[in-house]
């Protein structure tokens, strides 16, 4: 085959969006921005400020607020090491000499840890590159493969130069962060909010990041609208009325909770169905494992492998499962709601109670208990229809002393996390994503006196918020007023030699195909009127 020909059936690779990831595109977009118009409403009028923290943290963090154990935490984190500028990405088209010489010089600057562990690792490094580099020179001018002995030593060299070098630390481990309530935290403490008046209301919008097999309503990048409440707890709490500050907790979770549902309110989304449980604390709910645990082994032999495996490491969980032969076996198992202390009984009639005077209607589900770690008595869960088994749109709970695992000082937080990928496939189910609307006005015009006009008038009807497409040519008239229908245009606001030398225009209704002509002051008024009328 001759060079050329070879050339030509050379195809530039494909790209398509990673697996799990999605392109949101119009007119859906246009929905995503009325529902983050919307929260941005809502929360405002409950008090709330908007934070954006980083898309990346230490993986550290993650691994101590949502828990180690937690699949999120152990399976599904998009990680990746830090190294410092001037470091090629081995995994990339680097030359290995210029990376090892890299590496060396990073340590020399301490730019990456200049510890004995990493040293000496730098050190073999070397060593590897260098009888590797060596291999290499001994193969030339004749690089053959094959059996070659000179070519196996090459190879070997080469595959531990690369393994050594993954012994190298260049720098901290970050993950994408798979929620935002680790950072919303991490955010309070190292910007001191504690000393702000409390409680501190903060909510999020923005893209996370879980491996997760993907399928409808589940995906690896995703999008949380989100909201925290924090509030340092006063030193001189302990002497405070103890019944007085759970009532005081108990109604900032159902403010929270009817935030949430004033919002799904807002958006008329459909089906929406609001679970409430209370997981209790430190103090009562480990016994309640315990007992919830003695209870399992009792029917062990009846359970699923998952769920046997669950006894021991978290049985909590089993009370998730979904498996139809289990269903008997966990209906008969004792309720948290009859093993709570004192105080988390108190705090959750008082919850119960709250959303009542609030009219939020809710349903007590024994068996929500969450996937997260830092979650302590209330717990909710919010579904809505349309979404099939991912029917989850929102989860959230109280986790008061998670500030303080992460280094802060003693902190009472409650939050939830809105899947804004269900909430928006959910409102499109039901038929009510209100489609985008088409341009309000196109401008049909012709010759270059009427492009002058036509230019004008699109910037006094942009200024006055209509929008409006004003093609770059000219057209028939036919064919403008054609194009204007396919763009789903109002108005068709027709601009020739006549209408420019009467200072008449003409503007033609699309959906009744009616005609009148109006000055330009004239124009103007008729179509703020008509938008009045229509809104
Ligand atoms: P979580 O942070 O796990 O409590 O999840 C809160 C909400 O985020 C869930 O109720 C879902 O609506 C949404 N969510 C969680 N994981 C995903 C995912 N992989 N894809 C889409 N939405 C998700």
């Amino acid at each position: 085959m001759s060079e050329g020909a070879a050339k030509k059936e050379e195809k530039p690779r494909k790209f398509q969006a990673i697996r799990g990831t999605r392109d949101l595109l119009p007119p859906e977009t246009a929905l995503w921005n009325r529902v983050e118009r919307t929260a941005h409403e809502v929360f405002a009028t409950f008090g709330f400020g908007e934070i954006r923290v980083p898309i990346f943290e230490s993986t550290d963090l993650f691994a101590r607020a949502v828990g180690g154990d937690t699949d999120i935490v152990s399976k599904e984190m998009y990680t990746f090491e830090d190294r410092p500028v001037g470091i090629p990405d081995l995994t990339a088209f680097t030359d290995l000499g210029e990376y090892v010489a890299a590496v060396e010089s990073a340590i020399r600057r301490e730019e990456i840890p200049n510890t004995p562990v990493n040293r000496e690792a730098v050190q073999t490094l070397r060593k590897k590159f260098d009888d590797y580099a060596a291999a290499s020179e001994q193969l030339k001018p004749g690089f053959s493969q094959g059996s070659d002995k000179k070519f196996e030593t090459y190879r070997s060299f080469w595959y531990q130069t690369h393994f050594f070098a993954g012994h190298v630390q260049l720098g901290d481990l970050l993950s994408l962060r798979p929620e935002a309530t680790a950072s919303v935290c991490r955010s309070y403490i190292e910007h001191g909010m504690n000393s702000l008046p409390q409680p501190v209301k903060l909510y999020y919008t923005g893209p996370m990041f879980r491996r997760e097999r993907p399928q409808k309503g589940r995906y690896r990048q995703f999008y949380q609208i989100g909201a925290e409440v924090l509030e340092a707890v006063r030193p001189d709490a302990a002497k405070q009325d103890a019944a007085k500050e759970i009532k005081k907790d108990a109604t900032v979770d159902a403010e929270v909770i009817e935030m949430v549902m004033t919002f799904f309110d807002r958006l008329e989304l459909q089906g929406v169905q609001l679970d409430i449980n209370s997981i209790g604390c430190r103090e009562c709910r480990p016994k309640y494992v315990e007992l919830l645990r003695a209870e399992l082994l009792k029917v062990k032999d009846k359970l699923g492998p998952d769920s046997q495996r669950r006894i021991e490491t978290n049985p909590l969980r089993v009370l998730d499962s979904k498996l139809e032969s289990e269903q008997g076996i966990i209906a008969t198992l004792p309720h948290i709601a009859d093993h709570l202390c004192e105080e988390c009984a108190a705090h959750y009639a008082s919850v119960k109670h709250q959303l009542e005077m609030r009219g939020v209607i809710y349903r007590e589900n024994w068996r929500l208990v969450r996937g997260l770690d830092y979650y302590v008595r209330t717990t909710f869960e919010i579904t809505a229809q349309g979404l099939g088994s991912q029917n989850a749109v929102c989860g959230g709970g109280r986790y008061d002393g998670l500030v303080e695992l992460l280094g802060g000082p003693p902190t009472k937080g409650i939050g939830f996390a809105i899947g804004e990928d269900r909430l928006i496939l959910s409102l499109q189910e039901s038929g009510k994503a209100s489609a985008q609307k088409g341009r309000d006005v196109y401008i049909a015009w012709m010759g270059e006196r009427a492009h002058a006009t036509a230019i004008r008038a699109a910037k006094d009807l942009r200024k006055a918020g209509f929008s409006v497409e004003l093609p770059p040519v000219e057209q028939k008239f036919g064919k403008a007023l054609g194009q204007a229908d396919k763009l789903g245009a109002k108005y068709a606001l027709i601009l020739g030699d006549n209408e420019v030398s009467e200072g008449l225009w003409t503007l033609k209704t699309l959906a009744d195909g009616s005609q009148a002509k109006y000055t330009e002051p004239d124009l103007l008024e008729h179509l703020r009127k008509q938008k009045a009328l229509s809104s």
